[in-house]
């Protein structure tokens, strides 16, 4: 039997105003560990009352220090949450894989460091901007300033927790507003430790709050339903988006989404097919396919279909399934029992649309204990089959041959999901043909999730609404006053 590294988390409390506490009731729930389904710890579990507590404070904390806290300190503040999490950097990563099962080298080389450049980016960026500016004849002039949008309510998703977590707290901060954070239930390690962490930075109390607990009837919608806070920023899935839309909507919140996907990766005969392997690889199994930007629904051009198909099972093969506390761990364990069995779920489904799973297809064998999936690769399925249409979530992609550029663009456009695709050919015109054509808010050609954080990043159709990343987070996260002066 396989062993599996056991260690246990931290117990997790809110954080209002500055410091941490139980629910007012006592409520908590356990906090378990994917890989070996053992407690982590206990949750304190909030609902309307807590979420009203930090609402409250994150009110007061927004008409404070906070407010006329001059750009440069503020920057700074943002600066030393950065640095702070990477002082934190091996204790985070560990909290991250005991908390998502995904592998350590992943949290410690993407994870954490990006949520420490979360905060150093916007950091920088924040002292940077400026504004609009209009002359208008001898008439007058006009110019627009930034305002904060006021008490922001960031709700999360487990499969990224913190670097999800500081890439809406970041500029949210650096906006000047305040934040009451929900993380998801599976994953509040990190969200617990980055809420000291900001305090320590010299956060003043109140203006960044966590309040555990659950989506429907807890704290979640409690969130969004309540009357004084002003937006909400949600990462999730997308029937969850629907469901905030309409709690939010009797106090007409500012809205923000980064929903589901299912990405296509279109990769053409003409390509350099190692690096598309070694890519795709990533694309497909990173965090065990538990990303929005995963490419899960691959079309490659007939004269390579086979080739590729095969190089693609040799190299699924090697991949290293198991402890994620195990430095030669590619693909650790998915993130609660639920959503395993929603990924199984979708393996029979494969085999009764007519699939054939070339490689992978269930359990992996040796584990007693612990949410594994094998990386699974199917081809055969019809572009109409669930398999093809739905997003699974999990290492599970499948592989379709076409023989037209006009007729994979068909393909890929027919999702009512748009978030993310990876074109590759060596041939440019057709590379800014497909990419133009591809209705995704994100377009990469010859890569896969090389990010630049100035750039919008956002879906569109049903994967979001909106943008992220320099500038655009500005423009959900600050509200713009023009002014005019008659001259
Ligand atoms: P989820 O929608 O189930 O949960 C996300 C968060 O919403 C959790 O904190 C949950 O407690 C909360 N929630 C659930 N119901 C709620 C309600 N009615 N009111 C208020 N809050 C509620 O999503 P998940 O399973 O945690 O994450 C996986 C999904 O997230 C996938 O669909 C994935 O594609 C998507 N995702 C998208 C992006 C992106 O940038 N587009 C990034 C990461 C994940």
């Amino acid at each position: 039997m396989k062993t599996v590294t056991t260690a246990t988390g931290i117990d997790c409390k809110h954080f209002i105003n500055g410091r941490y506490m139980d629910s007012i009731n006592n409520k908590t729930f356990s906090n378990t560990n994917p890989a070996t389904e053992d407690v982590l710890g206990t949750v304190a579990e909030g609902g309307k009352e807590e979420i009203n507590l930090a609402v409250t404070s994150a009110r007061r904390a927004l008409n404070g220090r906070w407010k006329t806290m001059p750009l440069t300190e503020r920057s700074q503040i943002l600066r030393k949450v950065g640095d702070l999490i990477l002082e934190r950097k091996d204790e985070l990563a560990r909290l991250e894989s005991l908390d998502t099962g995904k592998p350590i080298w992943l949290s410690s080389s993407i994870d954490i460091p990006r949520a420490a450049y979360n905060f150093h980016f916007f950091a920088d960026y924040m002292t940077t901007m400026g504004t609009e500016a209009y002359q208008h004849d001898d008439l007058a002039i006009n110019y627009s300033v930034r305002k904060p949008v006021g008490v922001v309510g960031l709700i999360n998703p487990w499969n990224l927790p913190l670097l999800l977590l500081t890439w809406k707290l970041a500029p949210c901060l650096a906006a000047g507003n305040t934040a009451v954070m929900k993380p998801a239930e599976w994953t509040p390690m990190t969200a617990t430790i980055l809420a000291e962490i900001c305090k320590e930075a010299g956060v003043p109390d109140g203006v960044v709050n966590v309040v555990h607990g659950f989506g429907p009837d807890s704290a979640g919608a409690a969130l969004t339903e309540h009357p004084d806070v002003d937006a909400i920023t949600f990462t999730g899935e997308t029937s969850t988006g629907t469901a905030i839309m309409k709690a939010a909507a009797n106090s007409l919140k500012k809205l923000s989404y980064e929903l589901g996907g299912k990405n296509p990766n279109i990769i053409f005969a003409d390509s350099d097919l190692d690096e598309v392997l070694e890519t795709t690889i990533k694309s497909s199994f990173i965090n065990q396919g538990q990303v929005c930007l995963c490419g899960s629904r691959i079309y490659v051009e007939r004269p390579a279909y086979d080739e590729f198909v095969e190089k693609f099972v040799a190299k699924t093969k090697e991949l290293v399934i198991g402890d994620p506390f195990d430095e030669k761990t590619k693909v650790g364990a998915m993130i609660g029992k639920e959503h395993y069995e929603r990924v199984l779920s979708y393996l029979d489904l494969a085999r009764e649309e007519g699939g054939k799973i070339e490689i992978g297809g269930g359990r992996p064998e040796g584990f007693d204990k612990g949410y594994f999936i094998q990386p699974t690769i199917i081809t055969g399925l019809d572009r109409n089959t669930r398999c093809v249409r739905e997003e699974i979530f999990g290492p599970v992609v499948t592989v379709i041959p076409f023989d037209l550029e006009d007729e994979v663009v068909a393909q890929v456009n027919e999702s009512h999901y748009g978030l993310s695709a990876s074109i590759w050919t060596n041939d440019l015109r057709r590379a800014h043909r497909v990419a133009n054509e591809i209705e995704a808010g994100i377009i990469w050609v010859n890569t896969w999730f090389l990010r630049d954080l100035r750039t919008p990043f956002g879906g569109m159709k049903q994967s979001g609404i909106g943008r992220e990343g320099g500038m655009h987070s500005f423009e959900f996260y600050s509200e713009l006053k023009n002014i005019c002066i008659k001259l």
